[in-house]
């Protein structure tokens, strides 16, 4: 079994590097950073966005186990006091594969992929959209921006913006408005809409002013006049031990 370690950019865990390369060597995984089986994730949520950008092509053959270290971690259940345990459970074979859909958006010839969510927004002149769902009108949106966000995503960006938190062991989909316009001339759902990840979500409109992000990234609609989002064939895995609940995640990020 190969192993990859993803590290943090903007933090030194050089230590924590070096108890989980110890365990790993303990249990017999072998390093290999460009084709691993299994990648632990040292850091938070945007270190593990970027490991899953990473390694994207490769999405079928790895899993990845996050060790939070010192900060936010939705993605996260192991600690550094658990490296021992969670390599144990990767060498045993004694864990729980979490397959989770990523979001897939075609944006004129390029298609993107996201685990938390696809967002554009023009901050600064109302944006003017329509929006299909599997070819069906639901509405003339007015406002900043809209989002698509995954199971996994409804805690991050969605949440800030009044969007609902969905279980993790639900394989869904769901739209959000961001700072929509309502009154008697311009109107839309005004609330955020769950869907099943295969609904094909259509947005046309004039994007030239639109910033795409996904995920940590971003980019330029380049003239495309239409975006495409659905719930993709490609999947993430993550690693957890068999007796794991995102409920603890959501009460120690949230509730405390
Ligand atoms: P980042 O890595 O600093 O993350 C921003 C915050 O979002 C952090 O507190 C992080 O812990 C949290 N986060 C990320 N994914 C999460 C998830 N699935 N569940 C709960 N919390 C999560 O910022 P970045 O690298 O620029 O962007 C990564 C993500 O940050 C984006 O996917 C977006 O969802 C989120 N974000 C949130 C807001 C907001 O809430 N207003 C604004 C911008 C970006």
């Amino acid at each position: 079994m190969k192993f990859a370690i993803f590290t943090k950019i903007d933090k030194d865990v050089s230590d924590v590097e070096k108890l989980v390369k110890e365990a790993c060597t303990k249990y017999g995984l072998s390093l290999d950073n460009d084709n691993p089986d299994f990648v632990f994730v040292l850091g938070g949520d945007g270190t593990f966005l970027r490991a899953v950008h990473h390694y994207l092509d490769k999405n079928e053959q790895v899993k990845f186990i996050g060790i939070r270290c010192g900060t936010l971690g939705f993605f996260y259940q192991f600690e550094v006091g658990d490296i021992e345990k969670a390599v144990e459970l990767v060498a045993k074979n004694n864990y729980f594969d979490e397959s989770h859909r990523l979001i897939e958006c075609k944006l004129g010839n390029q298609t993107i992929y996201s685990v938390n969510e696809i967002r554009f927004e023009n901050p600064f002149h109302t944006l003017v959209c329509n929006v299909k769902l599997d070819g069906r009108e639901l509405e003339t949106f007015h406002g900043n921006g809209l989002l698509v966000c995954s199971e996994l995503g409804s805690t991050a960006y969605n949440k800030s913006v009044g969007g609902a938190v969905i279980s993790h062991n639900l394989d869904l989909l769901q739209l959000t408005e961001i700072s929509t316009i309502q009154n008697n001339i311009y109107r839309s759902l005004g609330s955020s809409i769950v869907l099943k990840s295969e609904t094909k979500i259509t947005f046309s409109g004039d994007f030239s002013n639109v910033v795409i992000g996904y995920d940590h990234l971003t980019c330029q609609p380049d003239g495309a006049k239409e975006i495409e989002v659905t719930g993709s064939n490609k999947k993430i895995h993550i690693v957890y031990s068999k007796d794991y609940s995102s409920i603890n995640n959501l009460k120690r990020s949230f509730i405390k």
